[in-house]
């Protein structure tokens, strides 16, 4: 699979980056939308036509995870039909149904449709095997991990979260860990976000090959974040910054 990151800020844009999404890509052609935060519709259109898109997923309802869903749908209605082989389908949306107003918005009649995710048996998204977990957030996330059973290539994404330890279980033997780390490690079992020395001891914990620091605050010092962050994920671990339109075969 192919991970692109299309926007890696917490909390909101600024200047010519968005908030959080990725576009994650199956060996089969399956393009599946993780989060549509804040400019997701334009920078994806960079990669590919956002009416090739075949479903999106969302981790939880914060504005920096969500706040493109609407002109996602908006351009697939609009967009016109036969254009470049547009056949008009419906985008599957994949959220939890634990916020009854939320989920009802993912549906628009004719272009979108809500799917709630199965949290305790998991959900099949296209290719892939995608189980969850729910973290610690002040409003109900859940992170998840995304296998492709053809490849054995596992993806897990943190959506948001504080510190917990059943994340390293969670994410055990992953191919990359794309985690939210907000804070320096002058912070730590925040409510929210996890701290780079907490996310470098998870992927330590749960032997990742690659731990990919998002979710980045606008004003932390980066390059420390990432140094923290190696420090306790060890020498075993890569560490990486995520930033826009890099992308990763997994
Ligand atoms: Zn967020
Ligand atoms: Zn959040």
């Amino acid at each position: 699979m192919k991970l692109t990151a299309l926007g890696v800020w917490g909390g909101y844009p600024t200047q010519d980056a968005g908030t959080t999404s990725y576009l994650l890509q199956s060996e089969s052609g399956f393009n599946l939308l993780l989060d549509a935060g804040s400019r997701a519709v334009t920078e994806l259109e960079k990669e590919l036509l956002p009416t090739c898109l075949d479903a999106v997923i969302v981790s939880h309802y914060h504005e920096d995870h969500i706040a493109d869903l609407g002109v996602l749908r908006q351009y697939r209605q609009l967009y016109p039909l036969g254009k470049n082989g547009w056949d008009g389908k419906l985008l599957p949306i994949y959220g939890h149904a634990e916020n009854a107003y939320e989920f009802s918005k993912l549906t628009l009649e004719g272009v979108s449709e809500g799917r709630a995710i199965d949290v305790v048996h998991g959900t099949k998204i296209g290719p892939f095997d995608v189980s969850f977990q729910k973290t610690v957030h002040p409003v109900v996330n859940y992170a998840m991990r995304l296998v492709e059973p053809k490849t054995g290539q596992v993806l897990v994404y943190t959506g948001d979260t504080g510190y917990y330890a059943d994340l390293s279980a969670f994410s055990g033997g992953a191919d990359v860990l794309l985690a939210d780390v907000y804070f320096l490690k002058d912070k730590e079992k925040m409510p929210n976000h996890l701290a780079s020395h907490e996310a470098g001891r998870i992927a330590r914990e749960a032997k990742v090959k690659h731990l990919i620091l998002t979710h980045l605050s606008q004003t932390v010092d980066l390059e420390k974040l990432q140094e923290e962050a190696q420090e306790a994920a060890g020498n075993e671990v890569k560490v990486s910054l995520a930033s826009p339109h890099q992308k990763w075969q997994i």
